[in-house]
């Protein structure tokens, strides 16, 4: 029997690295103890990698690893390390079958990080304290697992231009502006309510408080007590609870804000569903939006949709000419090539959600016609936050992104799509994603065998696509998107 030192909050890199040793001297997993640092007692030592080594693993795998390892589980690595014996040996497709019990437990610690990093992005509240060289936010959070290296980077790109610092009982993360570092655990401030910007997030759950969609076994399933210490908002949370039945009664003898925009959306004036209510909610503050010059010669606010329990949300560059007459993404001849490139891969338009990184369209007058013209980095910068606002919305499995545009986006730095498109990676939120040309890119190649080339091409990454959300392309084109 061999003792495997791994640190309890190993990442995938520190466990590929025992593991390719483990492997290189075909060790086999029952001889293999996995201990914490320190520990290995009387146990022999693995020995070094065997040089020459060669090791690949599947994408599959390594999306398992990268989710299972953050779980706090003693028995992860002993599953992990057991899968991939099994994946080397005899069963390459073992990740596939979901009903096999290491796999099966490996997915669950999987869904549990996944959620877990879910409520560190949604429940981190920053508290604003002053340093040497200007402010600094502070955030504590307790999170269940080993999440703290795979969620912090979502800050880093959310809150670029602050310098912040988040505690944990498992280590801190901080942010300069530059560079993301990792430090010890902290341990949690004695007070958390007596900075200014508790006062922001007050004012905006106050105001976003909806009464209607009160229901406080889900608001404490969802928001569990433990994180309500360092959110400035929950100290509101008992008033107006008691006050909602008194409010929603006062919502009920208001007017209908815009009848004619709730018929435009297709519901009745109560909402059936809080998403619904919340995604009505949100457009119409984006129709409003002058945050950069591009409303100015813009028809409107052209907002994403599709069903709010969308699976994949494809993320186009603007709209069009043809869009911003009709309010709608998708709806001119690059729609079009769009919906037919969907068919042909096996993906119904009518189950995705399809959305643009820029809401107003960009153009040059020129005569009589509007040219489209890209949008600068700038303009991208400001208007990503109602894309984020989309997204955390509807919670998609995976999003694709068209383009150069939507690329940087959701990535938040420039991409080159020819070199990362049709490859799975995960956007700095750590949704899972994909990168494929916009289909105007198709459009525009005046040679009809280029053109069709392309079209396959983009045929091929709609199809990956389509296998990425869990399914076989059937699933999907029979609307049985529950079923993967
Ligand atoms: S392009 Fe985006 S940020 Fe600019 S005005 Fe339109 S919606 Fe607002």
């Amino acid at each position: 029997m061999y003792a495997v030192e791994v640190p309890a909050d190993a990442g995938s890199d520190e466990f590929r690295r025992v593991a390719r040793r483990a492997l290189s001297h075909e060790i086999a997993p029952q001889t293999v103890n996995f201990v914490p640092s320190g520990s290995s007692g009387l146990f022999p030592i693995l020995p070094e990698e065997r040089p020459g080594f060669h090791l690949t693993v599947s994408r599959s795998y390594a999306a398992l690893l990268d989710d299972a390892i953050c779980h706090r589980a003693e028995d992860r690595f002993a599953l992990l390390y057991a899968v991939l014996w099994r994946l080397k040996h005899s069963e390459p497709d073992l990740v596939s079958r979901t009903s096999d019990a290491a796999v099966a437990q490996l997915s669950l610690y999987g869904k549990a990080v996944r959620r877990d990093v879910h409520k560190m992005h949604a429940f981190v509240r920053f508290h604003e304290t002053s340093a040497e060289n200007g402010p600094v936010f502070l955030a504590w959070f307790e999170p269940e697992h080993f999440i703290l290296r795979r969620a912090a980077p979502f800050f880093a790109n959310r809150f670029a231009n602050m310098r912040w610092i988040i505690a944990t009982s498992i280590g801190t993360a901080a942010w300069d502006t530059k560079e993301l570092t990792f430090g010890p655990a902290l341990e949690r401030p004695r007070n958390l309510h007596d900075c200014v910007l508790n006062e922001v997030w007050q004012t905006y759950y106050r105001t976003t408080f909806n009464p209607a969609r009160l229901n406080t076994k889900l608001m404490t399933r969802e928001m569990p007590r433990k994180y309500w210490g360092s959110m400035p908002e929950t100290g509101l949370i008992p008033d107006m609870v008691s006050g909602a039945r008194e409010r929603l009664a006062d919502m009920d003898r208001q007017p209908d804000v815009s009848p004619r925009f709730a018929a435009k959306i297709g519901r009745s004036r109560k909402p059936e569903s809080a998403p619904a209510n919340d995604w009505a909610a949100l457009k119409q503050e984006a129709l409003g939006c002058t945050a950069c010059p591009l409303h100015l010669a813009a028809t409107q606010t052209v907002f994403g949709e599709g069903p709010l329990d969308s699976r994949i949300v494809f993320v186009g560059e603007q709209p069009g000419d043809f869009e911003d007459i009709a309010g709608r993404p998708f709806v001119g001849p690059a729609g079009r090539m769009f919906h037919r490139a969907l068919k042909e891969a096996g993906i119904d338009r009518a189950q995705v959600y399809v959305t643009n990184a820029v809401k107003h369209f960009k153009l040059e007058p020129r005569g009589k016609r509007r040219i489209h013209s890209r949008p600068s980095t700038a303009e991208v910068q400001v208007c990503r936050h109602w894309l984020f606002r989309e997204l955390d919305l509807i919670d998609p499995e995976l999003v694709v992104a068209l383009g150069a545009t939507a690329a940087q986006a959701l990535s938040g730095k420039p991409v080159a799509v020819t070199k990362m498109r049709g490859i799975e990676l995960s956007w700095p939120d750590d949704r899972r994603g994909i990168i494929t040309v916009h289909p105007s890119f198709l459009l525009r190649l005046a040679n009809d065998a280029a053109r069709a080339a392309e079209y396959e091409k983009f045929v091929a990454d709609l199809r990956l696509v389509a296998l990425l959300v869990g399914g076989t392309e059937l699933d999907i084109r029979d609307g049985k998107r529950n079923a993967a």
